[in-house]
């Protein structure tokens, strides 16, 4: 809605949406619900009223929008309606708190409290924004409402992220790549988490983007022929047997398909799983087991499956909830085809996640809320257990969101769910940390096994102990799971901890014997000396024999000795001087932040940006550093350095050109990287994107990437190198 409407109009269009709401939320509603929710939305209109968002829009639409999403899309009630018409009324106003609680309980109070908390701090940086994350997280063990609600918040603010200046779109963006999709994944909200990576792929990769988007409509009319042949036979036959039910053929995300592009390395044409045939059926609870493999054998009657592409979520749901049973057939066309066939309940629950349980609870099975239960118990249990950097806590909490699993039984038959990959140490850490710590191996099916053995679906473990056996840093490789690395490390740093008290009291001794006085400067001497970052590590060092002690004499201490040992730390050999010597790049051909004027950049080394590439330029003590935004690290970068983001793009883009790749293989020689550079360089003026070369055994392989304007031009280039 543009800012110009009249004041009647904006109060219209307002009221439009307000009851836009209600209609949504009106079957979940009971007796005085619809009272507190007009109260909720009266009082964020009122606290609100002389606020508008970047795009100009009052600024109670996004209350309201961010409401709608919850009640429509995520399936919340009316609890969490009154929350999120709330959101941001403690945050952005002058109410209290204390105000919310008094005119909307204790319940609401407590949900605002933990959105309250985890907003705003994003503006902060580094650790402070993890150590917030690890507060978001805090909360959901408290109340799962709290994340849901965020996750519809940051959904609505993607949805119009348009308005938003490009460095915060980059910022938010790549924040919700990092975080919110993978824990909207988590919470089973497939259709907000496919949508959240989507919107991500546009604001940070958008050629790509528009590209992928066009290239699915264009295909669009082939596959709905395609789908109406597939389905035709199976169709006929639900109906004869009497089925209630619909099918669907819905393409996948975008963001699946690039990623599957990118995986396989092949392009758009040749993905053929673009697509998933669904049957949902609609069939009472008691029966829906035995429908769903009922429609298996008529889908299978008609066309081969692949063995190994069945999957049953119907007999042992995934722990985030999700139910469905799963089946890859060959099409006549001769193409593979995904068929997903659930009932009403199970689509539901795969469509709006977590909070479809609740309203399943009494029908559903047990199972998956119990498992989501036990995350969420295991979640809480990391928090309180963990003392690592909020950064690196962060680092493993999400590696554990976005897993496949795999089901595991204990001797005594007890279900346990590890994600994909799990070894038997991390089995044994799961059961208990003591058992973990003295694991010497297991018992698989019978059959003696390593510690390091990867468990399988299916598989009953029995943990072999000895009192005599401790965690050494080799068990970090074996371990996945963040329970398990954690446990190590405690248990690494008590020991080093420890061994430095040995090596502290060596040290004294040795000072003493050759007559040394232990003082700081003399300390700091001996840690330049030997080239160690601190007193912790040093100590360690003497008390396992890699620092010498018998190299501690005298004469180190005296004032004429130069504070370090000879050996010289090798330079890592880089092509980034000769790469961006030959690009041409200079500073004026950057535009960063507000500034028009020469300044200290470098270009990134991981992902060599070039004229032409959205970039971003990231503050460093080095000065300032620009990426493409395509860069792996960026999403890193972006959402935990916010702060020490700036904004960046090329002046001149006119200078277009084919980017080729170029592979080299052949004897490797002093200077060979350098020669081909120069050639690439100087006697073509032909721009370099990257080049990578690895070499072995006297052998070199390598892959340049290079700017041509034409094949004319490319050949002449491989003439030369060529020679
Ligand atoms: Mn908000």
């Amino acid at each position: 809605m543009p800012a110009t409407l009249s004041p009647e109009a904006e109060r219209q269009e307002i009221l439009r949406h307000y009851r836009r709401l209600l209609r949504a939320a009106k079957p979940t509603l009971k007796p005085g619900d619809a009272r507190l929710i007009k109260k909720a939305f009266n009082t964020s209109l009122e606290a609100h009223k002389d606020m508008r968002r970047k795009s100009g829009e009052p600024y109670i639409l996004h209350p309201l929008a961010v409401a709608q999403i919850a009640v429509e899309e995520i399936g919340l009630g009316p609890t969490s309606i009154v929350a999120a018409l709330l959101h941001d009324v403690v945050e952005d106003t002058a109410w209290e708190l204390a105000d919310v609680e008094r005119e909307f309980g204790l319940k609401v109070r407590r949900i605002i409290d933990g959105l309250t908390k985890i907003s705003g701090v994003f503006e902060y940086g580094t650790s402070e924004q993890a150590e917030n994350f690890r507060k978001m997280l805090l909360t959901l063990s408290e109340d799962v409402r709290v994340i849901l609600i965020k996750i519809a918040d940051r959904l609505h603010n993607m949805r119009t992220l348009d308005s938003m200046p490009r460095h915060k779109q980059l910022k938010i963006a790549s924040e919700t790549l990092y975080l919110y999709a993978p824990l909207a994944h988590r919470l089973g909200l497939y259709a907000i988490k496919s949508e959240l990576e989507d919107l991500y792929l546009k604001y940070t990769d958008t050629e790509v983007y528009t590209d992928i988007k066009a290239r699915i409509r264009q295909s669009q009319a082939a596959r709905n022929r395609f789908i109406k042949d597939f389905v035709q036979p199976i169709d006929d036959e639900l109906q004869t047997q009497g089925f209630a039910y619909e099918v669907k053929g819905r393409p996948k995300s975008i963001y699946s398909i690039l990623k599957k592009m990118r995986k396989q390395n092949i392009p758009f044409d040749e993905v053929y799983d673009l697509f998933a045939i669904r049957v949902i059926l609609d069939v009472p609870p008691e029966q829906e087991k035995a429908a769903c493999w009922q429609v298996y054998s008529i889908v299978t009657d008609f066309y081969q499956p692949n063995p190994d592409r069945l999957r049953d979520w119907v007999s042992t749901p995934k722990a985030n909830g999700y139910e469905s049973l799963h089946t890859t057939v060959m099409s006549r066309a001769g193409q593979w085809v995904e068929v997903q066939i659930r009932s009403r309940r199970m689509d539901d629950i795969a469509e709006k996640g977590y909070a479809a349980h609740w309203k399943y609870k009494d029908t559903g099975s047990i199972q998956p809320e119990s498992s989501l239960e036990a995350w969420v118990t295991k979640v809480r249990e990391m928090l309180e257990s963990n003392n690592s950097s909020a950064l690196e806590f962060m680092d493993e909490f999400r590696q554990n969101l976005f897993v496949k699993e795999v089901y595991v039984f204990t001797p005594k038959g007890k279900l346990v769910i590890l994600p994909d990959k799990a070894t038997a140490l991390d089995f044994a850490f799961d059961i208990h940390s003591e058992i973990g710590s003295h694991c010497l191996g297991a018992k698989v099916n019978q059959k003696l096994e390593p510690l390091s053995y990867e468990l399988r679906n299916g598989d009953q473990i029995e943990i072999l102990t000895s009192h005599k056996q401790r965690p050494t840093t080799e068990w970090l490789a074996y371990v996945i799971t963040s329970k398990a690395r954690q446990k190590i490390k405690d248990f690494l740093r008590d020991e080093k901890r420890a061994k430095a008290e040995d090596g502290r009291f060596l040290l004294k001794k040795r000072l003493e014997l050759i007559g040394v006085e232990f003082s700081q400067e003399n300390f700091n001497r001996l840690l330049a000396y030997f080239n160690v970052p601190n007193a912790q590590e040093f100590y360690y060092r003497l008390a396992v024999g890699q620092v010498d002690g018998r190299e501690i004499r005298e004469h180190l201490f005296r004032a004429d000795v130069p504070p370090a040992r000879a050996t010289s730390v090798l330079e890592p050999k880089t092509f980034d001087h000769e790469v961006q010597k030959i690009r041409g790049v200079r500073s004026d051909m950057l535009v960063v932040g507000e500034r028009t004027d020469k300044f200290d950049h470098s270009l990134a080394r991981c992902c060599n940006p070039i004229p032409g590439d959205d970039v971003f330029g990231f503050e460093t003590d080095q000065g300032l550093i620009i990426h493409r935004t395509s860069c792996p690290r960026a999403v890193d970068l972006m959402s935990n350095y916010g702060n020490r983001i700036v904004r960046a793009k090329w002046n001149d883009q006119s200078e277009l050109a084919f980017l080729v790749g170029i592979r080299i293989k052949g004897s490797d020689r002093v200077g060979l990287v350098n020669d081909v550079t120069r050639i690439i360089s100087t006697s073509l003026k032909v721009n370099m994107r990257s080049i990578t070369v690895d070499s072995n055994d006297g052998f070199f392989e390598g892959q340049i990437m290079v700017f041509v304007n034409d094949t004319d031009h490319l050949n002449k280039l491989l003439q030369r190198l060529t020679k």
